[in-house]
């Protein structure tokens, strides 16, 4: 037999047969077979006796199947099979699979297998219901440990791991993609041998070994690619925008009707530094609700047009853009008003550019844009999407970076010979481990304290599966902050109304409806379009009440939000349209309904939209998920800190972290299976700072050719390409 290597195909080596079912798990290559890893291992120490049984006990055990008689169910459609057992020691136990007629050909009498499932009891005996089965053959029998791998209709896991096996004993030790110097200093083991040990382990000692050799790969993987990424923007031009004494900027700061945070002034000393730089700015500043991101922004933005460019900022709605353009027009006073009669000496100007303009006001707008007439330019994404044209852009700010991914922040870096400086805001705390992954990207800043004079939210859970009457509770609450002057948020997971029983959410927001662990079949969630008119004309009867919602046309939902804002509403009825940006500092009190149906940072983030002046507010989260259940957990721990940072990490764990990883491949098969941001938070760091010093030796990887390959592993080939190709 000729050498096989990483990129052999499968086919000759297994036949034509297995060789299909293996595709059905896209693997089709020696390299992809071996980099499909057990999803567990039977440990056969630990194999419990037939005889020590216990009901309720999770067991795994090994027996030979002694008989197996194929009933028709009663109630049902289908077969049982019902088999009896036996383990070494001659003790024997019933088992019932439900799908009988499927597995007769598999659980004969003679075959030895590991069943694994919970005891129970029937006719008053143990039997295992319906256990999982891995027939085992005659190589197994000698092992210390069963892999079991993860297999489809098409493949059982033995079949995969015959498979492997065979492939391993053809293949050379392939040469190691890792540096020897990363090797040697984290004491790593080669590729081969873990290849070895993590498909036919002697020891846990071995699979622990294996698998962090392998998870190294994966973090190096991602961290080169993201590495490359970022030596690629370096590398851009972009104009540099030194600070501009006694330009517009200092004539803000010193109008500027407060002092800013320490925060603040530290990240907005990091801006000012990249931007006076010839190279792109790419940084993130995060900071919770009410930090004072805004102004932030607003300064990075006057530095530029300091320099004689023009600057965007881009929303994620309509109804944000509008409002960020009036409160920017707000801060800046004269100074934003160029052209009209109260101007101050070096005033800009600043112009709103939707969709939903008139066709005269958006011609007038794109040609502000094009003349350079806007020094600040206000608009949603779209606006990228439409190729507006800039006289000469210096600066793109993304507010509310989580709907907005990072193949649009590449769209806004690849316009024009030169790349513009590019500042993302987050109110969503990121954990460590995703700020070098997902973001890794981008550098990141932190205003971590809140503008002095803010007042507290307290929020609390109403659990109206325990406590129906405090439903009544809620509205007079409400009430209460009404007839005090102030005004109120009820938020409601949908939108509702005619055409839309599908429809969940009004937002593309994933967290939303998302995990429904407790309780099979949930009513759908409450929608605003229900909810309103029902509060209209019950318990808030008399109060001036609002709809907001993303499915208004734009220009309604616009005369919404300054109704709201000038007092003229008492109870805004939204969707999370809300959820981001709006500030509305009379508002006090937000209740949640069906708060169990969002994420934990995105109830962070709502309630951040309360509280915002100078009396407290507060949160009401209505649920009627029962105590106990997950989901009142969840509540409770967004009750029980004000902490984002936290909510962040307990919403990492809570979500598939396939989901947070796979914005790094736009829809690809994720090539990272060990990888996890909750466990491996000291190797993805440790990985970033390798992988920045390689890129930075050698920025194409040709010295490094298995580390450029494992590049495309990871993060898929085209990726790989933008960035080495290039180079
Ligand atoms: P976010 O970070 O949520 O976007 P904003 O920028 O909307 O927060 O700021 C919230 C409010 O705090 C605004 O009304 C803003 O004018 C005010 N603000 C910002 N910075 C300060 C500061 N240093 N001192 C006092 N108020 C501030
Ligand atoms: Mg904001």
């Amino acid at each position: 037999m000729t050498a096989i290597d990483m990129s052999s195909a499968l086919e000759p080596l297994v036949g034509k047969r297995t060789a299909a079912a293996l595709e059905s798990l896209d693997i089709t290559t020696v390299g992809a077979l071996v980099r499909h890893y057990p999803r567990r291992y039977v440990d056969r120490g630990k194999l419990t006796d037939i005889a020590g049984l216990e009901i309720g006990e999770q067991a795994t055990l090994v027996a030979q199947v002694e008989k197996s008689v194929l009933r028709d169910m009663r109630s049902r459609r289908g077969k049982l099979l019902n088999v009896v057992i036996r383990d070494e020691k001659g003790a024997t136990i019933d088992c019932t699979f439900f799908n009988g007629h499927k597995v007769q050909h598999i659980i004969k009498p003679g075959v030895r297998a590991v069943f694994s499932g919970k005891v129970g009891v029937f006719n008053q005996k143990l039997q295992l219901t319906h256990p999982q089965f891995e027939p085992l053959d005659e190589a197994d029998e000698i092992r210390p440990f069963l892999s079991v791998y993860p297999a489809t209709g098409k493949i059982t896991s033995q079949q995969v791991a015959r498979c492997v096996r065979q492939v391993l004993d053809l293949l050379d030790d392939p040469t190691d993609p890792l540096p020897e110097l990363v090797r040697g200093r984290e004491k790593l083991a080669e590729l081969g041998r873990a290849l070895r040990r993590i498909h036919v382990p002697e020891s846990e000692a071995d699979i622990h070994a294996a698998r962090h050799r392998l998870v190294w790969d994966e973090a190096m993987g991602v961290q080169l690619a993201l590495a490359l990424r970022r030596h690629a923007t370096a590398q851009r031009p972009a104009a540099a925008c030194p600070p501009v004494p006694g330009g517009l900027l200092d004539a803000f700061d010193a109008r500027l009707p407060f002092a800013l945070t320490a925060g603040q002034h530290t990240v907005g000393s990091e801006i000012a530094a990249d931007l006076a730089r010839e190279h792109p700015m790419n940084r993130l500043v995060q900071g919770d609700v009410g930090a004072g991101k805004t102004v932030v922004a607003l300064r990075a933005m006057l530095q530029v047009v300091d320099g004689g460019r023009q600057a965007v900022l881009l929303a994620p709605t309509e109804v944000l853009a509008a409002q960020h353009a009036r409160s920017l027009r707000a801060l800046l006073g004269p100074l934003g008003r160029a052209g009209e009669l109260d101007a101050a000496e070096q005033a800009t100007s600043i112009t709103l550019l939707t969709g939903s303009l008139g066709a005269k006001a958006r011609r007038q707008a794109l040609l502000d844009a094009q003349s350079g007439a806007a020094g600040i330019v206000v608009g949603t994404h779209a606006l990228i999407q439409d190729h507006v044209g800039f006289a000469d852009l210096g600066l793109v700010v993304v507010d509310e970076q989580h709907r907005f991914g990072v193949e649009q922040r590449d769209a806004l870096r690849s316009r024009g010979e030169l790349a513009p400086h590019v500042l993302v805001m987050t109110a969503t705390p990121i954990p460590r481990t995703v700020a070098m992954t997902v973001y890794g990207d981008l550098e990141v800043s932190a205003l971590r304290e809140l503008p002095r004079g803010r007042s507290p939210i307290s929020t609390s859970v109403v659990p109206l599966a325990d406590k129906p009457t405090w439903f009544d509770r809620v509205w007079r609450r409400v009430r209460e902050e009404v007839a005090a002057g102030h005004q109120a948020y009820v938020v409601c997971p949908r939108v509702g109304g005619t055409d839309a029983e599908v429809e969940l959410v009004d937002t593309e927001d994933p967290d939303i409806g998302a995990d429904s662990d407790d309780g099979e079949s949930k009513r759908p969630p409450l929608a605003v379009l229900e909810v309103a008119p029902k509060l209209a004309d019950g318990a808030l009867e008399g109060l001036r009440i609002g709809v907001l919602h993303g499915k208004l046309p734009p220009d309604e939902k616009d005369a919404v939000m300054r109704a709201f804002e000038r007092g003229g509403l008492d109870v805004l009825v939204a969707t999370t349209v809300i959820e981001v940006g709006v500030d509305v500092p009379n508002s006090t009190a937000m209740v949640i309904l069906d708060a169990d149906r969002f994420g934990l940072s995105q109830l962070h983030q709502l309630r951040g939209r309360v509280g915002r002046g100078s009396a407290p507010g507060v949160c009401l989260l209505v649920t009627d998920m029962p105590a106990g259940t997950t989901a009142r957990e969840r509540l409770d721990a967004v009750a029980g800190t004000t902490d984002g940072f936290e909510l962040a990490r307990l919403d990492l764990e809570l979500r598939r972290e396939g989901d947070v990883l796979g914005a790094l491949q736009s829809g690809r098969r994720s090539g990272l299976r060990l990888l996890s941001l909750l466990r491996h938070e000291e190797i993805i760091a440790k990985a970033q700072v390798y992988a920045t010093h390689i890129v930075a030796d050698d920025p194409g990887l040709r010295r490094h050719s298995g580390l450029a390959a494992l590049v495309g592993e990871t993060v898929g080939d085209e990726e790989r390409a933008a960035y080495l190709d290039k180079v």
